[in-house]
């Protein structure tokens, strides 16, 4: 099974998926916790290309394609080897994450994005938990926290809150695999609330 987690900076939906992740591993399942962008050595070398540095040294056009090749190489190194072994992988973002920054942050081209994922990707999780959180609960949850990277203050509470409203239509347009926790509450009431969600989807 592939379960992933979405949501704005700050959201914690890391840190949900990691507790997931260890709660699974509890239960003595096989889980591969992994990321994006990044999750194998090629993608994360991606990811600080498109993290650090000027983030206008290249198109829009040409910053989808290098994310798009970062999951290219992590779902044929780490993701599609996992779950042909019968793994559980849990994902910190993935392709929604793409549709929303890089295809709403600098016009639209959602449509653009939508097309690579079908040419190139051509796998949708079977769970995603949407972890939705106001942005300004959000931001200073993402300043208090230590080493995050810089690309948030670029994006400002104005391109968040779109980016919040995005992810809520993207769940309403994919229902059958779109899970809305509200992640405003405590972290362990969160973590119950994605087990339990997760816990029937699995084998
Ligand atoms: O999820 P994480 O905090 O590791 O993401 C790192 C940064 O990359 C975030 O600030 C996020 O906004 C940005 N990002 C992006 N496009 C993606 C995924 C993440 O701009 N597809």
């Amino acid at each position: 099974r592939f379960i992933t987690f979405e949501g704005i900076d700050g959201s914690g939906k890391s840190t949900q998926a990691r507790l997931l992740a260890e709660a699974l591993r509890a239960q003595g399942r096989d889980v591969v916790l992994t990321r994006e962008p990044g999750g194998s050595p090629g993608a994360e070398e991606i990811r600080r290309l498109v993290l650090e540095g000027d983030p206008d040294r290249w198109s829009a056009e040409t910053e989808i394609l290098l994310f798009t090749a970062a999951r290219r190489d992590h779902l044929e190194r780490t993701i599609n080897p996992a779950l042909t072994a019968g793994q559980v992988v849990v994902c910190d973002r993935f392709a929604d994450s793409t549709r929303m920054y890089q295809g709403l942050s600098r016009g639209d081209l959602r449509a653009l994005v939508d097309q690579l994922h079908d040419l190139m990707i051509g796998r949708d999780p079977d769970l995603t938990i949407l972890i939705d959180m106001d942005p300004d609960l959000g931001l200073s949850r993402a300043k208090g926290r230590q080493g995050h990277e810089e690309r948030f203050e670029d994006f400002g509470l104005e391109l968040q809150l779109r980016m919040r409203e995005g992810f809520l239509a993207l769940a309403a347009e994919f229902p059958h695999r779109f899970r809305v926790i509200d992640g405003a509450r405590p972290i362990e009431t969160v973590a119950a609330d994605v087990l339990s969600l997760v816990e029937p989807a699995l084998p």
